[in-house]
This record gives structure tokens, C-alpha cells and sequence, in this order.
């Protein structure tokens, strides 16, 4: 189990980054301390065992971090969801809402087989739109997503009602 004092002093709050009136919530200092992180990865794959996936789906970048983490844990796949444009054979695409504007993620055709179960992993969940377009993309090639990790939910934003009411939504601290 993960101490949660211990993870939360080690999210570090910068204000105005990336823009102004943003507090963006850097995940660096869990990163860079090898017991915190080892118990984070721990805590998240207890969570996704209990959805029987055969593989993990990590959000770009930071949920490749934790996810891939996950996945070598567990001994299972590792599928990236990137922005657009990044991945290099066929891919499906989602796009999703901006504050301003448009945003699409991709993943490849084959990344996932027809009725596999997956979990997927980021490092924060904040309006919901990155990894409803996630669900969106596994779920278009007939992949069922089990559930939703977050070691972060910003739970003010309600993101958590972007996601299919069929996926359970898991964060370890929530602000
Ligand atoms: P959203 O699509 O609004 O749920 O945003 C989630 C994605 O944006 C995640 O991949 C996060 O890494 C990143 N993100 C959004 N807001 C923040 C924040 N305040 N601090 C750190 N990362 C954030």
C-alpha cells in the first residue's frame, strides 16, 4: 500500500504552467524516489489485476511511464495511446475537446484484438477528454476496457463523466 501523505508531498503544485491559471500537478518527485515509485506501480497493479486484463494501455507521456511500469509487473502487453501523428503503422484515431479547439489521440490497428480485455493507465484525470478518446479508440476495435487508472484525479473537473459508465474509474489521491 502506498502512504498517501507520503505520495501527495511528493506531487509537486506549479502554478500558471502550462498556462496561465493552471496548477499543473508534477508527478517528477514520485518518479525520482525508487520506493515511492515501486509502490505506486505496486498499488496500481493490484487495482488493474482485479479487472483480469491481458494488457495495459498507457496514455501519452506520462501514463507510459506508470503503464509500461504496470505491464512489466503484471507480465502483460503494453499498448501506447499517442497524439496524433507520432505512431508509425496504421492507426485509428479520437478526437476529443479543448478548452480551445481540438485534440485527436491514435493507436495502432493491430494494438488489440477483437473482445481483449485491456486497462488503461495515465497519470492524471482532469476534464476527462484524453482518456475518454482513450476508451474510445480500445472500444472501436472491439476491445473492452476493464478499468480506468489515475494516481491523480482533479475530481473538481468531473472527468470521471466522460468515461462510458461501464468502466470503473480508479485514482489512488484525488484533489
Ligand atoms: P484531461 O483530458 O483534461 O483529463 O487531461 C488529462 C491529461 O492532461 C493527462 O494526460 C494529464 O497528464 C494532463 N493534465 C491535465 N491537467 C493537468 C494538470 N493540472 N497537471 C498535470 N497534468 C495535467
Amino acid at each position: 500500500m502506498v502512504n498517501l501523505e507520503q505520495l501527495k508531498s511528493a506531487i509537486r503544485d506549479i502554478p500558471d504552467f502550462p498556462r496561465p491559471g493552471i496548477i499543473f500537478k508534477d508527478i517528477t518527485p514520485i518518479l525520482g524516489n525508487g520506493q515511492l515509485f515501486q509502490r505506486v506501480i505496486d498499488h496500481l497493479a493490484d487495482e488493474a489485476q482485479k479487472a483480469n486484463p491481458s494488457k495495459v494501455v498507457g496514455i501519452d507521456a506520462r501514463g507510459f511511464l506508470f503503464g509500461a511500469a504496470v505491464a512489466y509487473k503484471l507480465g502483460l502487453g503494453c499498448v501506447p495511446v499517442r497524439k496524433k501523428g507520432k505512431l508509425p503503422y496504421k492507426t485509428i484515431g479520437s478526437s476529443y475537446q479543448l478548452e480551445y479547439g481540438d485534440a485527436e489521440v491514435e493507436m495502432h490497428i493491430d494494438a488489440i484484438a477483437e473482445g481483449e480485455r485491456v486497462v488503461l493507465v495515465d497519470d492524471l484525470l482532469a476534464t476527462g477528454g484524453t482518456s475518454g478518446a482513450a476508451v474510445n479508440l480500445v472500444q472501436k476495435i472491439g476491445g473492452v476496457v476493464g478499468s480506468a487508472l489515475f494516481v491523480i484525479e482533479l475530481a473538481f473537473l468531473n472527468g470521471r463523466e466522460k468515461l462510458p459508465p461501464d468502466v470503473p474509474v480508479y485514482s489512488i489521491v484525488q484533489y
